[in-house]
């Protein structure tokens, strides 16, 4: 099952680290030709240099994925390299929190950009080359947060893990006679190096607020977007998936209650 990604070229942008460098590595797992995106060297380098020791084939290319012309040369590189583009996991994003009035419009553009426009740049980037070789998977990392829940800080976020979802929804119509796919994960609570920094109570607090009693792993993402990208999931888009632990299901705390 799911051996079908074995020598394929897949992009993983912002796969230098956290949930992006999760998704990079089980796909490298499975003996793909791996290209991660990210605007820091220093991290893209490390990131890679675990990989190789790992014996996975694997580099980096540095970009910023809000910015068209970079995004376009994301996906020649990658075509002229390997000759074909397989796989786009849109990952990268950023959450910085502010709260209504704190915000300036600014922020407002900063996290849209990064997170919704370049969705639109990606995939418009490298949709060129899937419908040349009439196939291609796109994988989008949205999240719980806009689509279903809230949290104070987060409407610009929200905002734009929402709109994901909107437009998964339209291109997935529209890429569908050209052979593509985009489906979109919506994850959880995921334990990243970032979180590290919050305290260990900080942690078991949140930890206790899901079902299934852990934070999510960067490779449950990553087995996820490898479903998504497999010939098994061939006949699957315009879908999401949350990936959560159920988090999203207690309606209130005391649904954890005796547990
Ligand atoms: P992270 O650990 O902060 O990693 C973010 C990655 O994106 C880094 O590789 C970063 O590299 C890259 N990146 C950020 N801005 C970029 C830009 N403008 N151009 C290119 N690369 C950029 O974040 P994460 O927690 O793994 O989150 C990854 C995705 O998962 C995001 O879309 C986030 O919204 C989503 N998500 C996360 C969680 C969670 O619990 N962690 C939950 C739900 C959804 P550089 O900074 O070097 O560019």
């Amino acid at each position: 099952m799911l051996k079908t990604i074995k020598g394929q070229t897949v992009i993983v942008t912002g796969g230098s680290k956290g949930i992006g460098k999760g998704i990079a590595r089980v796909f490298a797992r499975q003996g793909a030709n791996l290209v991660i995106v990210a605007r820091g060297e220093e991290s893209a380098q490390q990131a890679i240099a675990e990989f190789h020791q790992h014996g996975f084939n694997a580099e980096y290319f540095l970009a910023d994925v809000s910015n068209w012309q970079e995004m376009q040369k994301m996906a020649e590189f990658v075509r002229e390299k390997y000759g074909r583009i397989d796989v786009l996991c849109a990952n990268a994003g950023i959450f910085p929190q502010a709260s209504l009035d704190d915000m300036d419009p600014e922020n407002w553009d900063e996290v849209m950009n990064t997170n919704l426009k370049s969705l639109f740049l990606s995939v418009k980037a490298v949709t060129p080359f899937m419908k040349e070789q009439s196939k291609g998977r796109i994988i989008v990392t949205s999240s719980i947060t806009g689509p279903v829940t809230g949290f104070p800080g987060w409407s610009h976020y929200g905002a734009s893990k929402a709109g994901q979802l909107g437009f998964v929804k339209t291109a997935a119509i529209e890429l569908a006679r050209s052979g593509i796919t985009i489906n979109a994960i919506m994850p959880g609570n995921i334990y990243t190096e970032g979180l590290q920094d919050l305290g260990q109570d900080y942690l078991d607090t949140m930890a206790a607020s899901i079902p299934l009693n852990r934070l999510g792993d960067v490779e449950d993402i990553g087995n996820t977007a490898l479903f998504f990208a497999s010939d098994e999931a061939g006949y699957i888009t315009g879908q999401t998936m949350v990936v959560d632990g159920g988090q999203i299901l207690p309606e209130s705390l005391e649904a954890l209650e005796g547990l």
